[in-house]
């Protein structure tokens, strides 16, 4: 770390200390309503004090500074507790593409916003028919002058009830196979055309929605990456996701449960020297260890300018197993008090949702099997998937 690092630290410290939680203090009992409010009203103050948007162009909104800067950021974040979760999305991924791919018009319109979180993004990619092989997805767009008419729908499209613009993953030449005919949209969620209705989940809340696109009209101007780009743009949008899960580290355990946090309760519980516990503690150490060399490497291999390529997958796929085994240790240590809990005890339905909600992990992102093809084949060397319909118009391709 230099001086002018140093200096920066310094500056972040002051910032958080005036504008966020202390981890040592309790978690803060907060709505996804607070939360986004929350979110939007930290990012804005970030920018104001000048740390905004870390590595990104100062004429864009952000401090045009190298990544040392952010990592130093991201240091001293981790002590803290800040509703960052609403924007996960929108600057974990849309702001990087928009970065990447986006006209200078888009840039100058859009990127200062989704730092400051005057605007939050969210990804339209996934169709009842499309998830894993999102490639073959079916929502159309069609040329009108101008504008583009889209109408299809979208699913498992995470915070869209509270964002207000989404990337939208469109077909907009039919008879090109499956991954060339594809464009990416700035789509803006107020338009008429747009429905969202959220979908309830096991664990009570509703994070998700399914969104209907019907006659939904967008200018020429909201194309990202160029007509028929839109399959190199959502992989590298992917790729960013998965980054952003695997660089994370061991941070990416399941909420607040982190190895730490299951040892004190073992102890608290009675139970640290049951030989089972230990072995199982000892075995989610050991793969948050890995974890956290896996998210060393991944963020090396950015600083230095390559992508990091199957690592990602790698990265992902143990985060995902990492939430899992977390969980599943975590109500393991509860014991029954995991499964009904007092009602005055505030932190006792933890236990139960982080079983409830950690397979989601291996889903979100493109699945377990999925990444683990993709280090078969990218790794490994394994013989690629066959496709039977490789190469043909995706209209000459048969779908249920
Ligand atoms: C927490 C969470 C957040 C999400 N957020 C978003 C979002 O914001 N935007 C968005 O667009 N989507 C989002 N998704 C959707 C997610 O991207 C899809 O659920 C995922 O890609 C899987 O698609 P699917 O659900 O259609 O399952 P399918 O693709 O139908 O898969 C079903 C099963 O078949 C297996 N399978 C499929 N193909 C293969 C194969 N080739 N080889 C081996 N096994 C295979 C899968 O692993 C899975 O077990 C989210 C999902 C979750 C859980």
């Amino acid at each position: 770390m230099t001086a002018t690092h140093e200096e920066f630290r310094q500056r972040v410290r002051e910032f958080l200390a005036a504008n966020a939680v202390a981890r040592t203090e309790p978690p803060l009992e907060w709505t996804e309503e607070m939360q986004v409010a929350g979110c939007r009203r930290f990012h804005g103050a970030l920018s104001d004090a000048g740390l905004g948007g870390i590595t990104y162009p100062v004429e864009y909104g952000g401090q045009g500074l190298d990544k040392g800067y952010l990592e130093v950021y991201t240091q001293e974040l981790s002590n803290y507790r800040v509703p960052l979760v609403p924007a996960a999305i929108s600057h974990g991924m849309c702001l990087p593409v928009i970065n990447d791919f986006g006209t200078p018009e888009q840039r100058e319109h859009y990127q200062a916003r989704i730092i400051r979180c005057d605007d939050i993004w969210c990804q339209m990619f996934s169709e009842p028919g499309a998830g894993s092989d999102v490639a073959s997805l079916s929502t159309r767009a069609v040329r009108d002058g101008d504008e583009w008419v889209i109408n299809g729908q979208k699913v498992w499209t995470s915070g869209a009830h509270y964002c207000d613009y989404g990337l939208v993953v469109v077909r907009t030449d039919p008879t090109q196979p499956k991954h060339r005919g594809l464009s990416m949209f700035i789509v803006d969620l107020s338009l008429p055309g747009v429905d969202i209705r959220p979908l309830r989940q096991p664990t009570g809340g509703s994070n998700f929605n399914e969104v209907y696109l019907t006659d939904v009209r967008v200018g020429h101007d909201c194309l990202v990456g160029g007509e028929g780009e839109g399959w190199n743009v959502a992989v590298a949008m992917l790729m960013y996701e998965r980054f952003a899960i695997g660089a994370s580290g061991s941070q990416a355990m399941t909420g607040r449960t982190g190895i730490a946090q299951l040892i004190e309760e073992a102890q608290r519980r009675g139970r640290s020297s049951d030989p089972v516990i230990r072995d199982a503690l000892a075995g989610l150490y050991i793969r948050e260890r890995i974890q956290t060399f896996i998210g060393m490497r991944i963020r090396e291999a950015a600083e230095a300018g390559r992508s990091p390529g199957a690592e990602a997958s790698i990265a992902k796929l143990n985060t995902a197993m990492l939430a899992r085994q977390a969980a599943d240790l975590g109500i393991a240590i509860a014991g029954l008090q995991g499964q009904a809990w007092y009602c005055t005890d505030k932190d006792g339905s933890q236990w139960a949702n982080g079983v409830v909600s950690s397979p989601g992990m291996g889903i979100a992102g493109g699945t377990n099997e999925v990444q683990r093809n993709i280090i078969g084949e990218r790794v490994l060397g394994l013989p690629k998937e066959p496709d039977p319909y490789k190469g043909q118009p995706w209209e000459a391709v048969p779908r249920s």
